[in-house]
């Protein structure tokens, strides 16, 4: 399927330009490498839809982090996260209080009721993939399946805002008012990303209004990991002495989504989309 020649009425303007280019450090992807940056967003969604359906109360989080790298070895990528700054895994594994980049433990178990987050990355041909999905394990309670809910709400308003001419702080205005609105914190210390060649590059995509952080128009052909995490109590998490794990100061529960998404004239392309598979 080719989306992108749906949305774009002229097409040469990509085509005719072989050589990737940047505007603020921001790089602007052809469609060559947009067709490879498909390709990897597409085995980190299936990889996070195989993992969704694989997960079982009684595994431990390392168990999901040995099926995922070999389901991504398997599709001829490499895992994204693996020895990124040192850290060890494929996955980033969170439990409930979790916030982000849990390291998989042989020690710690699933259980039913558990709110798990599963966050990956694939490096394919050269260009990385990036998502992360909320998983309920078995029956969780109302509030765990409400703060997802929200989660998920959350990345699609961001996703909403992504169009040539809009900006960073458009994605982050509608996560923001999408989030409160739901009576949620916002985690403000991690923001989603570029992504392209390498796993994290500029810009940063915050999730809430900020004169900290650079606003910039996007532009077509620009590829982006956005990804708000919400917390059901405070916003602050603290690091564990891993130097990994982070979570809630308050141990509240912590919730997150993740697409690789393109910038597109008209729109987007979640390139990391699993709906069709
Ligand atoms: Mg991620
Ligand atoms: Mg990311």
């Amino acid at each position: 399927m080719n989306f992108l020649s749906q949305l774009l009425p002229n097409r040469t303007q990509f085509s005719e330009r072989r050589q990737s280019r940047r505007v603020r450090g921001v790089e602007i992807k052809t469609e060559t490498e947009i067709a490879t940056m498909r390709q990897a967003g597409q085995i980190v969604a299936t990889v996070l839809k195989e993992v969704a359906e694989y997960v079982q109360p009684g595994q431990s989080t390392a168990d999901l982090d040995t099926y995922a790298e070999a389901r991504i070895r398997a599709m001829g990528a490499t895992p994204s996260f693996k020895g990124y700054h040192g850290f060890p895994a494929s996955i980033c594994a969170c439990l409930n209080d979790e916030v982000v980049h849990g390291i998989p433990r042989r020690r710690q178990i699933i259980r039913a009721g558990d709110l798990l987050k599963v966050d990956t990355g694939a490096y394919y041909n050269g260009f990385h993939g990036d998502s992360c999905i909320t998983i309920a394990v078995g029956k969780v309670s109302d509030a765990a399946q409400q703060l997802m809910t929200a989660a998920e709400k959350a990345l699609y308003a961001g996703i909403d805002q992504v169009k040539a001419g809009n900006t960073l702080l458009d994605i982050a205005g509608a996560i923001e008012d999408c989030v409160h609105g739901d009576g949620y914190s916002i985690v403000e210390n991690y923001t989603g990303h570029g992504v392209g060649r390498n796993l994290h590059e500029p810009p940063s995509v915050f999730n809430f209004r900020t004169q900290q952080l650079p606003n910039m128009k996007l532009l077509a052909g620009m590829t982006l990991a956005i990804e708000p995490i919400l917390n059901a109590g405070s916003k602050h998490t603290r690091t564990l002495s891993d130097r990994w794990t982070v979570v809630t100061v308050d141990r509240s529960l912590s919730a997150q989504f993740e697409h690789t998404v393109l910038v597109t004239e008209t729109g987007y392309e979640i390139l990391s989309d699993r709906s069709q598979l």
